[in-house]
């Protein structure tokens, strides 16, 4: 039986995705229901030191991914002929910022490869090449700077993952969560569990009074009050 879906990584430390191993991703990993590769971006150079980096053009700080060793292993992995099927997914910080939506699109697609940027970025034509071929997504997890594109893609991985068919037991789980349709697309109220009473604080007595009319309407009252005062852009 064929994944459902295949992920590949392309980095300078293709060991920062040995962590796709463990807990449930790792679980659908090891069911078949996904299929991981990361690759040493290194592998498609051909000098001595192995260089993916150059200066930038134009001057400036920092150094930019050389455009080879990113097209070599692109052709390598995907071939040359256009598929609109395949996914590339470039984390940068001046990407679209990533949601839940795209998320969602992605966990319907059947092959994405990550392309893990480091230093100031890969050189700009490597994207351009990508989007003549493939459907080429360059997603920003926030607004701040990281080092390298790895920890971006897991996560971006793990959001993806997670709403593929048969990777998590329940999957009303999922309908109930922030961003989710039937939370409005609002963030989700407070969750809590027993003990009912735990260091002189309470479990707010609604959600122990078995009443489901008033239970829910407590609970999108918090999410109404939580998403104002923390995400009002998303009301
Ligand atoms: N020169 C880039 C800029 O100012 O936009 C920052 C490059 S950053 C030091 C190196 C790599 O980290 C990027 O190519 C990208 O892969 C990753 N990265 C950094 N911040 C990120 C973010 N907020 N979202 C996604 N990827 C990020």
């Amino acid at each position: 039986m064929s994944a459902t879906i295949r992920l590949d990584y392309l980095s300078i430390f293709p060991d920062y995705f040995d962590v796709l191993h463990i807990s449930l991703l790792g679980k659908a990993v090891e069911h078949g229901i996904v299929e991981v590769h990361s690759w040493d971006l290194r592998d498609w150079t051909h000098d001595r030191h192995r260089t993916v980096d150059d200066t930038p053009c134009g001057g400036g700080a920092g150094m930019v991914m050389k455009p080879e060793p990113w097209g070599e292993a692109l052709d390598e992995l995907l071939g040359t002929e256009a598929d609109p099927s395949i996914h590339i997914v470039v984390p940068t910080p001046s990407g679209y910022p990533f949601r839940q939506q795209d998320a969602e699109e992605l966990s319907g697609v059947t092959r994405i490869v990550f392309c893990c940027g480091r230093y100031e970025g890969i050189d700009h034509r490597v994207l351009d090449y990508a989007r003549e071929r493939w459907s080429v997504h360059e997603l920003s997890l926030g607004d701040y700077v990281l080092n390298g594109g790895e920890v971006a893609a897991l996560a971006i991985t793990e959001a993806v993952v997670r709403l593929v068919p048969g990777v998590i037991g329940n999957p009303e789980s999922l309908t109930e969560e922030s961003y989710s349709d039937a939370q409005e697309g609002l963030l989700e109220y407070p969750n809590f569990t027993r003990p009912v009473s735990w260091r002189g604080l309470e479990v707010p007595e609604v959600l122990m009074s078995g009443h489901h009319g008033r239970i829910a309407q407590w609970r999108h009252d918090r999410s109404v009050e939580i998403t104002r005062s923390r995400r009002p852009d998303l009301i």
